[in-house]
């Protein structure tokens, strides 16, 4: 009999709500990135329970998305949004929620995948008291963050701690990309088994349409020059730097300019806090004519802004996979992007892309001009970069690849601490 069939295993997503509409209120890449995995197992045949804290009294408990997936909101700390620096204090309670939920339901979990490290701890905790197999997702990486943040928070240390523990114990650490495999060894622990396996994209949804049909459903002309960047509205995103860039003579004298920003809450809201300010640094420039915010970017439209643009900036101080990068990729749409983490894997130099240094706006500013004024040279770097998606970073192949360790490590006895040396 497949190992899958009947297996239940729960992702755990403390602050990423699956089910959430991406692209507000602190909602990107993780959230995605469970959604797609949980679908796809649960393609395969696996039972996939995706456990989010509750962040509203609106939302519902459960969300059934395909048969064997859904989304459980339990309730750990207020029924309302929570920056993530402050959710660690709720990962008990959030335990013995999913626990009593275990109970309720009549059966156990085989397997559980957290993802970031406030899932981490609760993965461990779990680990103490039942008989489970733990695989991990680090998402981000605390060692390397604070190496490009200017305030460490108070928490910091807790966090480092949980980084170091949950690779030394967890059945498997699943890093997606070898730069990050890189970090853990360097920067957390030797101990621990780590296996690469990247994050993907659906490449039948992106690159669905072209660039002409694309900019007609959009409004754009056709001899435009489009720049563009959709994301959280984080500092850590760099989208000042963007900014700075369009904003600076290499770029500024470039006729038909248009840059789009995609992504963002309403003012006042978690990320509006940054869009506010970047708005303010477009004003300042005096670039507000050729600018545009169309907010959160959602499923239906994404691929089409994609296709549209001429060039997606990825401007990040510290990325650890980056999905916009690979999106746009499959879109058919070269990357420029900081020469970082897991843009360094996926982005290859003067084939797919440019990396150029985070920070550096006049890099930025070069590489993008670059690109813009070779529009031959711009359709070849998107051919290959499609390519590369095709071949490396599809999803059906990712889940494919989480799903065969899955299959692996159940055929196993599960790792206690004595065994793990920590
Ligand atoms: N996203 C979206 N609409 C928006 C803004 C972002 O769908 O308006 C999605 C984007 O397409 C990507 C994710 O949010 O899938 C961001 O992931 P990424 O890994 O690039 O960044 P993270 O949020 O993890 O830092």
């Amino acid at each position: 009999m497949d190992t899958r069939s009947k297996q239940h295993i729960a992702l755990i997503s403390v602050h990423g709500d699956p089910a959430v509409e991406i692209g507000k209120e602190e909602a990107g890449g993780q959230n995605v990135y469970v959604r797609q995995v949980g679908e796809a197992l649960a393609a395969q045949g696996w039972h996939v329970d995706m456990f989010t804290r509750k962040a509203s009294t609106q939302q519902p408990s459960i969300v059934e998305h395909a048969p064997r997936c859904r989304t459980i909101r339990l309730t750990a700390g207020p029924e309302a949004f929570v920056p993530r620096q402050e959710i660690f204090e709720y990962c008990g309670e959030f335990l013995e929620e999913l626990l009593k939920f275990q109970q309720q339901a009549g059966f156990e979990y085989s397997l559980v995948h957290s993802n970031y490290w406030l899932s981490a701890s609760v993965g461990m905790e779990w680990k103490q008291r039942q008989s489970i197999k733990q695989v991990h997702v680090y998402h981000s990486l605390g060692a390397v963050k604070y190496q490009s943040v200017d305030n460490i928070p108070a928490i910091a240390n807790t966090r480092l701690a949980i980084e170091k523990k949950v690779l030394e114990t967890s059945e498997r650490t699943v890093a997606t990309s070898p730069q990050e495999r890189e970090h853990l060894r360097s920067l957390v622990s030797t101990i621990g088994n780590v296996d690469i396996i990247p994050c993907g994209t659906d490449i039948r949804r992106f690159g669905a349409i072209d660039n002409i049909e694309a900019r007609q459903k959009l409004g754009i002309e056709a001899d435009e020059k489009v720049i563009f960047y959709v994301g959280r509205f984080d500092p850590r995103k760099g989208i000042e730097t963007l900014v700075r860039a369009v904003g600076s003579s290499q770029l500024r004298g470039k006729s038909k300019l248009k840059l789009i920003i995609g992504g963002g809450s309403r003012p006042g809201e978690s990320d509006g806090i940054e869009r506010v300010r970047i708005e303010g640094i477009i004003a300042e420039l005096g670039m507000s004519e050729f600018t545009i915010f169309p907010g959160r970017i959602g499923d239906d439209l994404l691929p089409t802004y994609y296709a549209a643009a001429d060039v997606c900036v990825v401007p990040s101080h510290y990325e650890p996979f980056g999905l916009v990068a690979i999106e746009a990729m499959a879109s058919g749409t070269p990357v420029v992007a900081s020469d970082v983490g897991g843009l360094q894997f996926t982005v290859v130099p003067e084939q797919t892309g440019l990396l150029v240094p985070p920070k550096d706006d006049a890099a930025f500013a070069k590489a993008i001009d670059r690109i813009l004024s070779n529009p031959d040279w711009r359709n070849q770097l998107g051919y290959w970069a499609r390519t590369r998606v095709e071949n490396q970073f599809s999803w059906d192949g990712v889940a494919h690849q989480l799903g065969e360790l899955y299959s692996k490590l159940l055929e196993k006895p599960a790792k206690t601490l004595a065994q793990s040396g920590a």
